[in-house]
């Protein structure tokens, strides 16, 4: 089997520039190994540049990643494919004097907040990131992709080798997330858990103290937690924690119904968007932004990759 780009992992980055470089008729394999605690699957999805205290080159990365995300919508909603996102803004909630001062938290609150002296909305919004996926691998195999489920163990020479088979490729770009330490790249696991309620929903993703909330599927998502380290799924310091946050700061939760948990690992560690070897490319360590941050690693791709940018 050949193809002109391997994609090696579909989380929200291999998925959306697989998906950008089949639109503009590249020939694309996508690998994914369906890893329990990818990432994209338990994300929050929150587009949140100001809230998030990006500065610099990461700013400008993540508003043109606010700024991208509604043509992308369109661009999927024209294929049939509806994600669930919002873009009313992003709201800080101010816990005490010192936090309303740091963030000019004049607003009214726009949901109650136990505690919560005022807020600031900034631009910003969500993306269902699960959602998104799935839609970007649906119009991926429509553009005539190939995607594979195939855990990669190397790659020499273009060869992309998994257990059961390999494929050739020009060009080889490695999307893999925090497992990027078996091929060589700086990135580390940071556990998030999050907890799914059924109950009343802030207008968009509202920051408050340790944690968040944001409206998903019709009820709440609250996140999350940060742990280092590879353990896997919920446990209940986890929960434990979500489920004191959600109750003590949310009045409108007090009584809401467990829907569920999720967890993933964040690729932590530094953003790194560049070539590793002659032909392989990586993008990895987009730690807690990887949604905001995948438009323009995707655009960035493609000038690596030397594909023309004409639409993104
Ligand atoms: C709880 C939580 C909340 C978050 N909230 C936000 C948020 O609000 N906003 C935001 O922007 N970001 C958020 N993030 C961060 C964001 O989700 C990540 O930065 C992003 O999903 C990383 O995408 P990725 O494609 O690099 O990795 P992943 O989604 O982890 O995908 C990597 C893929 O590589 C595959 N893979 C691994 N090894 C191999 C191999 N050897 N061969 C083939 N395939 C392989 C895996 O199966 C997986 O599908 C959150 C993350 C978590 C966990």
């Amino acid at each position: 089997m050949r193809a002109d780009v391997a994609v090696v992992g579909a989380g929200i980055i291999g998925a959306l520039a697989a998906y950008e470089l089949a639109k503009r008729g590249v020939a694309v394999a996508l690998l994914d190994a369906e890893k329990e605690g990818a990432a994209t699957l338990a994300s929050a999805g929150m587009l949140a540049p100001y809230p998030e205290g990006l500065s610099g080159e990461l700013l400008e990365a993540g508003l043109y990643g606010l700024a991208r995300y509604p043509e992308l919508l369109a661009e999927l909603r024209e294929r049939g494919l509806e994600v669930e996102a919002g873009f009313s803004g992003t709201w800080v909630a101010a816990l005490s004097l010192g936090e309303k001062e740091a963030w000019q938290a004049q607003d009214p609150l726009p949901y109650p907040v136990r505690g919560g002296l005022g807020a600031r909305r900034f631009p910003g919004g969500f993306v269902h990131p699960k959602a998104l996926r799935e839609a970007l691998l649906e119009a991926f195999r429509d553009l005539g992709g190939t995607y594979l489920r195939a855990e990669v163990e190397g790659i020499e020479g273009g060869r992309v080798h998994w257990r059961e088979g390999a494929l050739r490729a020009r060009f080889v770009l490695l999307a893999v997330g925090a497992w990027g330490g078996r091929f060589g790249l700086r990135v580390r696991p940071l556990k998030g858990e999050a907890l799914l309620l059924w109950g009343e929903a802030p207008p968009g993703p509202l920051f408050a103290g340790e944690g968040y909330l944001l409206s998903r599927e019709g009820g709440v998502y609250v996140g999350a937690t940060s742990r280092e380290g590879w353990a896997e799924g919920v446990d209940l310091y986890g929960l434990r924690w979500l489920a004191d946050y959600a109750h003590e700061r949310f009045p409108l939760l007090e009584g809401a119904r467990f829907r569920g948990a999720v967890f993933g690992f964040r690729p932590a560690g530094e953003l790194f968007v560049g070539e590793v070897e002659e032909g392989v490319y990586a993008a990895v360590g987009h730690g807690r932004n990887g949604v905001l941050l995948a438009p323009w690693t995707a655009k960035r791709l493609l000038k690596l990759l030397g594909v023309e940018d004409d639409a993104a």
